[in-house]
């Protein structure tokens, strides 16, 4: 039996994954910038990281896992310039900064809980560890890491790289990074293109301020993830998370104030969830090229030709592993609803299995249950989880025909297995209130026998029978669309 290996982004490697104090393993990952609403994107990055708190805690660890929200010191630029998102949009909307970061926190906490994302189990805040923060900057100040210049406060990278390397985890050297930056322009506080902001000096006009010893400012973006980390799972723990793009520069900064502060880089593995696309790029906020992960579940996009439940949605992201590029796209959200309620369409004919045939049947369930977990050993690969479930669903339709395939224990092992790796693991909801295989079943049956009714009184022209029918189904929220084919129902 294997063990879960995960793949580590600073070393690169695929390695075994021990906890540092097991049972307990701490896991950190970078939560929203709540100054807009969650795109697709986000939601599949933090759904990747939902699977790992899943499977860790399946396989039996105590996790405290720890996803911070972001409500002060992103910037619009990477660069340390621009306005700070939050403070730009309460200026937008004449509102509260605090008003912002409300109304989108709860926002985001409604599309994880729709789409059955586990609360982590701490969610600190950015303003809400500014003390912890500042602690952080004397630290830094005081081992040298660290200097100040007109009230702020800037990392040193000179000096970092005299005892420690810097790009590790983007895998570029000094010199294409300091390619890629641009000249101190406007940033004249700055010794080094690379140095980035512990602290910065507000501007008159900046909203967010917190008194400090160096001047009335705010926090850099980078320090909120180094500070609440090494409080809640201390100098060393065992995961950072994030998307692909908080490489560089937010966890690289993150690993070089951890080391400065305390000698050690934070987490043992680097996790990197890969991007969503939508007609082949990145899906972002910045861009607009994004979709409401709420549309889906209403099917209101131009993107979509019908709404998909939670479920469906999750089961098309799970199909990808997680280090792998995601197009989304209707066609593949179809086939992924198709694939998720043939499963759940299993999980009822193993329910309604008539008790009969040996006790053990043919077909291994112990050996098959082994393949799952070598599959979710293998840093989470969830698409070949998926591949093994859709064997038990060939083994479920071969055991109806003879069931001394599955066999009766056979089969009420492989009932509660199934559900585990489906609704405990991947996180699918069981489904009672919505088109679940069973109850689109009934809900077509019952259907065909009204629209042939409606067909005949049609033909009859009995217009009146034929209106009320559809009338009455309008009523119940099933809108009947009549084509040359025939007719064919939705529900709104
Ligand atoms: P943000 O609120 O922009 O800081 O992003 C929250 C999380 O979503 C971060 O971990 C990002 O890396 C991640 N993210 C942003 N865009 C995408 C995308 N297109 N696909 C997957 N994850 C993304
Ligand atoms: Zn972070």
């Amino acid at each position: 039996m294997s063990t879960l290996h995960l793949y580590d982004s600073l070393t690169g490697e695929l390695r075994p994954f021990e906890p540092i104090h097991a049972p307990h393993v701490g896991m950190y990952v970078c939560g929203p910038t709540v100054y807009s609403d969650v795109h697709l994107g986000n939601t599949r990055t933090f759904l990747s990281f939902d699977l790992l708190f899943r499977y860790l805690t399946h396989l039996g660890y105590k996790v405290r896992y720890v996803r911070n929200i972001t409500d002060a010191g992103h910037l619009e630029s990477d660069a340390d310039s621009g306005e700070d998102k939050i403070a730009k949009k309460a200026r937008l909307e004449q509102l509260e900064p605090m008003e912002i970061v409300q109304r989108y926190t709860v926002g985001f906490r409604a599309v994880m809980q729709a789409y059955n994302a586990l609360p982590p189990s701490i969610e600190p805040t950015a303003t809400g560890h500014i003390v912890e923060q500042i602690e952080l900057i004397k630290k830094l100040l005081a081992d040298g890491f660290a200097y100040e210049a007109n009230g702020s406060v800037y990392f040193s990278i000179e000096t970092y790289l005299k005892t420690y390397p810097y790009g590790e985890l983007s895998g570029r050297s000094i010199e294409d990074l300091e390619a890629g930056t641009r000249d101190l322009d406007g940033q004249q506080d700055k010794r080094h293109p690379l140095d980035f902001a512990l602290w910065k000096k507000a501007s008159t006009e900046h909203i967010m301020r917190w008194p400090s010893p160096w001047s009335e400012g705010f926090p850099g973006w980078h320090l909120e993830c180094s500070a609440m980390s090494t409080k809640y799972l201390g100098a060393e723990f065992d995961i950072h998370g994030g998307g692909m793009d908080l490489k560089f520069p937010h966890h690289e900064c993150e690993i070089a104030q951890n080391k400065g502060a305390t000698g050690h880089g934070g987490a043992r593995f680097w996790l990197h969830a890969n991007m969503l696309t939508l007609n082949g790029k990145r899906m972002a906020k910045s861009t607009g090229n994004t979709l409401d992960p709420r549309d889906l579940l209403a099917g209101n996009s131009p993107h979509l030709t019908k709404a998909y439940s939670p479920g469906a949605v999750r089961f098309f992201i799970h199909q990808a592993h997680y280090r792998s590029v995601l197009d989304f796209s209707d066609s593949a959200l179809q086939a992924a609803e198709k694939g998720y309620y043939r499963l759940l369409s299993s999980l009822d004919v193993l329910r309604q299995r008539p008790k009969g045939g040996p006790a053990h049947g043919s077909w291994s369930v112990p050996e098959w249950n082994g393949r799952c977990s070598e599959a979710m050993n293998q840093d989470l690969n969830s698409p070949v989880l998926i591949a093994q479930l859709f064997d038990a669903a060939k083994a479920v339709a071969a055991d109806q025909n003879d069931p001394a395939v599955l066999g009766s224990d056979g089969a009420a092992t492989l009932l509660q297995l199934m559900e585990t790796w489906m609704f405990d693991v991947l996180g699918l909801a069981p489904e009672p209130h919505s088109a679940s295989g069973k109850y689109q079943k009934a809900l077509d049956a019952a259907m065909s026998v009204v629209l042939d009714l409606r067909r005949k009184a049609r033909e009859s022209k009995d217009w009146s029978t034929s209106d009320a029918l559809r009338d009455a189904l309008a009523q119940g929220g099933i809108v009947v669309k009549d084509g040359a084919e025939g007719s064919s129902y939705r529900v709104e």
